[in-house]
């Protein structure tokens, strides 16, 4: 029987478990499929707070861990099948263990969305990739597309255009999501390429086990062009990772789960923290910020506040 349980090991979670074992709540972490989230896949973060010369994504998620630890925090590496959370103390299912806690964090994130072709999961792993600084280095020299028009899609680019003898951004509409800022290096590359208006209509070629190239369609003229690539980074958003509370906690239509209160759920002692809840701003910052907050607010909660 766990006091706190904070599933998630990114920022939110790990602002969380640091803030917990500080306040002796001896909080255990359930660390999910990626740990340390979503910055274990970025390189060089320049807009964290009080870095300024950047810091490395891994490295960062790596000190805070480091932190946690150091104050008490327990890791528990696993992934979360099921909760049960109508009945109190909640129980978490991780792996074949069944974990019981009085309070519940929940920070577990988002997940990368795709496209949704059949060639996509065939290919995934196999000239698709949802993470440039994770594959990039296997397209060195090589012709790549990155779909997405937000700060991810052209973070992506640019950090390929350094590897890569073209990238090709495709975007579905005529104006970029992403911040000016980043626009603007994009633009200033000239490897980097842009195809507006345009979607890939199919990926080819599942048969070869590789990214041979693409179909992609003018979503306003209606034409399809054939595209030679060798590879294809997908960065069009992410997904909450809710699969687990799913019809036991309030959620809005794209699976996030609603907050009300600072980081309170519908249900009295469970809190959620981070991209898991926020469609809004999803930064890191912001996701430490609410880690720090549903703490407080579990702690409170704890103490009969
Ligand atoms: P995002 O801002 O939601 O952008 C997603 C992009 O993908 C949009 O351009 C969207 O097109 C496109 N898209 C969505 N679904 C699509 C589909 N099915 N087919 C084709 N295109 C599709 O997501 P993000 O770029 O991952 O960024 C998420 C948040 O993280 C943002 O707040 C961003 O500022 C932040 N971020 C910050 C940094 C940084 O500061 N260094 C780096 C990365 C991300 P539309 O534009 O037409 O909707």
């Amino acid at each position: 029987m766990h006091n706190l349980i904070i599933i998630g090991s990114g920022p939110a979670g790990l602002t969380a478990a640091i803030y917990a074992s500080r306040a002796q709540l001896n909080p255990v972490v359930i660390e999910g499929m990626e740990p340390g989230g979503q910055l274990t896949t970025t390189t060089v973060i320049e807009n964290w707070p009080g870095t300024p010369d950047g810091v490395d994504g891994p490295k960062l998620m790596a000190d805070m861990k480091q932190q946690a630890q150091k104050f008490g925090t327990v890791f528990k590496n696993g992934i979360v099948s099921q909760t049960d959370l109508r009945q109190k103390p909640f129980s978490i299912t991780v792996g074949d263990e069944t974990l019981e806690t009085t309070c519940l964090i929940i920070a577990s994130g988002a997940s990368a969305r795709l496209l949704g072709l059949e060639e996509e999961k065939k290919l995934m792993g196999r000239g698709v990739s949802v993470c440039a600084t994770c594959d990039g280095f296997f397209f060195r020299g090589k012709n790549v597309l990155v779909v997405g028009g937000g700060d991810s899609a052209l973070e992506e680019a640019v950090y390929l255009s350094n590897l890569a003898s073209s990238v090709t951004v495709v975007h579905r509409r005529n104006e970029l999501r992403a911040s000016k800022i980043m626009q603007e290096k994009a633009f200033s590359i000239s490897n980097i390429d842009f195809l507006w208006d345009s979607v890939i209509d199919k990926i080819d070629d599942p048969e070869k086990a590789t990214v041979t190239g693409a179909a992609i369609k003018n979503v306003k003229s209606g034409e399809v062009t054939q595209h030679t690539c060798d590879g294809i980074f997908v960065a069009i958003g992410h997904i909450p990772n809710t699969g687990f509370v799913a019809g036991q906690i309030d959620m809005d239509d794209q699976g996030f789960i609603l907050t009300e209160n600072g980081t309170k759920t519908n249900i009295a002692g469970v809190f959620a923290a981070g991209d898991v809840t926020d469609p809004t701003y999803k930064q890191a910052i912001t996701a430490a910020g609410m880690g720090c907050m549903a703490t407080l607010d579990a702690e409170r909660y704890l103490q009969g506040i």
